[in-house]
């Protein structure tokens, strides 16, 4: 089926996709982002060039334009939120935006995908336990002092991995996003296994997981934070590497090396798993019916 033909014209509810990648290989959905900007300020942020580097900023009249959607989006497709934008910075503890959306998606009977950083879900566990959502949350490293660097504005990754227990303890599914993988920062197997390991007991089978992808703007904001693996980076991406769609990806047997050490630590913990935006196929790559984590949304509750 033609993309296309399933969508009417919307207000904020928005067909995924991902800067018309032909390496996506997710499942037909729409994006939701209540901000624009993200206060989590992530250096390797794919959307800086779109969104800007600013902080989270609510989009005017979100709730309104989302009840109206929602009375003629299809109800079939599930919503992603957010692809571009964190729905839990910390302004939403005092905005509630994202809390007030969820409120009317599950009126709607709308299925919903969490997509965060933000700890801050965890407050909203009574709401995504009771309607049709499931929770991935991306976790790059256990090392603070790392996640302090890369990601400034968002929450430490013990905390993350906390909202994850509180979540699963409430009966919401999650997953875990490892994305991305950055070659020679957060690639060795020691902490890819601590990552993962830190998902699992908290109660994630899935996870996905994705090689860094290099844009202009984000490769310069990690070669001024990592001057020492700059070369580096500039050999792999941009001399070696392929630009696709306006990002460098790394060669296609570095990506695989990896990737495939995030999948055998999975296949060990009993962890389903996808890649994401990789153009990989097959069962090595792929062990979940999809790599987006939707599947894991609970069907049974309405
Ligand atoms: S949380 Fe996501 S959208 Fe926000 S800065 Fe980080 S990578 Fe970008």
């Amino acid at each position: 089926m033609d993309r296309g033909q399933v969508f009417v014209r919307l207000r904020v509810l928005r067909p995924f996709d991902p800067w018309k990648s032909p390496l996506c290989t997710c499942p037909p959905k729409y994006s939701l982002q209540p901000y624009t900007g993200c206060s989590h300020g992530c250096l390797y942020c794919y959307a800086t060039s779109y969104i800007g580097r600013r902080p989270s900023k609510p989009k005017r009249d979100f709730l309104r334009n989302l009840a109206l959607d929602l009375l003629r989006a299809n109800p079939s497709m599930h919503i992603s939120m957010s692809n571009s934008s964190d729905p839990y910075p910390p302004e939403e503890e005092r905005l509630l935006l994202t809390r007030e959306a969820l409120k009317l998606i599950a009126r709607r009977g709308f299925r919903v995908l969490i997509v965060t950083k933000g700890s801050l879900v965890a407050r909203d566990a009574d709401i995504l336990s009771s309607m049709r959502s499931a929770v991935t949350m991306t976790i790059t490293t256990l090392d603070a002092s790392l996640a302090k660097v890369l990601e400034p504005g968002a929450p430490s990754p013990r905390d993350r991995v906390s909202a994850l227990e509180r979540l699963s303890s409430a009966g919401v599914p999650i997953g875990l996003r490892l994305d991305p993988v950055i070659p020679y920062l957060n690639d060795d197997e020691r902490s890819i296994l601590e990552v993962l390991e830190a998902a699992a007991n908290a109660g994630a089978r899935f996870v996905v997981t994705s090689s860094f992808k290099a844009r202009p703007d984000s490769l310069k904001r990690m070669c001024e934070a990592y001057p020492e693996l700059c070369g580096r980076w500039i050999e792999i991406y941009r001399r070696r590497g392929t630009w696709l769609r306006g990002y460098w990806y790394a060669p296609i047997e570095l990506r695989k090396r990896l990737l495939a050490r995030v999948i055998a630590i999975a296949r060990k913990l009993g962890m389903e798993y996808a890649t994401c935006r990789e153009g990989l196929r097959g069962r090595e790559w792929f062990s979940a019916p999809t790599c987006d984590g939707s599947h894991l949304i609970n069907c049974g509750r309405s």
